[in-house]
């Protein structure tokens, strides 16, 4: 046998071993639920703030997903998106509705209690009135950029004395990519399937074939 083959072999076992446990780099229940928060405020109009969130119930499940935007009826293209203007009806500030407010609005449950809500920045005073209210208990918070304003003070003021948990997502993966051209030069990801499956038809002796001794 040639070293050819047998780095060829080695491989293909390696492979084939690999293919016959869990995935160790699956994602984790914080990054999945971080990213679906990041990936819903992609949908946000607003030119300078993108905030997704997304709230989970105690057996992981989602039940509400938001981002910023205006009101239901107001037309994205007639709204103002500025911040400042003469007048303050010129501003986004009077219209905007956060995200934290629309995942608990958009719920797909009876209720968010006891619920953890992620999201991309950490609430503002009125978000955390709406998180307290609702009765969700945690906060899962990315980033903190405005920690030091009044209206997130007081936001931490009411949490803490609510009793509502906060605390900032540090990820396990620096990096969740997903790139359609990748995944169309994957076949839609079928070749992985492929080359197990081809591996799999190689001859086998018997005491080697799965189902001689499992049943
Ligand atoms: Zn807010």
């Amino acid at each position: 046998m040639s070293l050819v083959q047998m780095t060829v072999d080695d491989r293909q076992s390696n492979e084939s071993a690999r293919m016959s446990k869990k995935r160790e780099d699956y994602l984790e229940w914080s990054d999945y639920f971080m990213a679906i928060a990041f990936l819903s405020a992609q949908r946000s109009k607003d030119p300078r703030t993108q905030v997704g969130a997304c709230i989970v119930n105690e057996e992981k499940k989602i039940v509400g997903i938001g981002y910023n935007g205006m009101p239901n009826g107001c037309s994205d293209e007639t709204m103002p998106w500025g911040r400042e203007a003469e007048n303050i009806l010129d501003t986004k500030q009077l219209y905007v509705c956060h995200a934290e407010l629309n995942a608990v609005l958009n719920k797909n449950s009876a209720d968010v209690k006891k619920c953890t809500i992620y999201v991309a920045l950490f609430p503002c005073n009125e978000c955390a009135k709406v998180v307290i209210q609702s009765g969700i208990k945690e906060v899962v918070y990315y980033s903190d950029k405005y920690h030091d304003r009044p209206e997130f003070q007081a936001s931490r003021r009411m949490f803490d004395t609510a009793g509502v948990i906060y605390r900032q997502h540090r990820p396990a993966k620096s990096k969740i990519v997903i790139d359609f051209s990748v995944i169309d030069a994957m076949s839609n990801g079928v070749i992985a399937d492929m080359d197990s499956l081809s591996i799999n038809s190689k001859p086998t002796s018997p005491a080697q074939k799965p189902d001689s001794t499992s049943r």
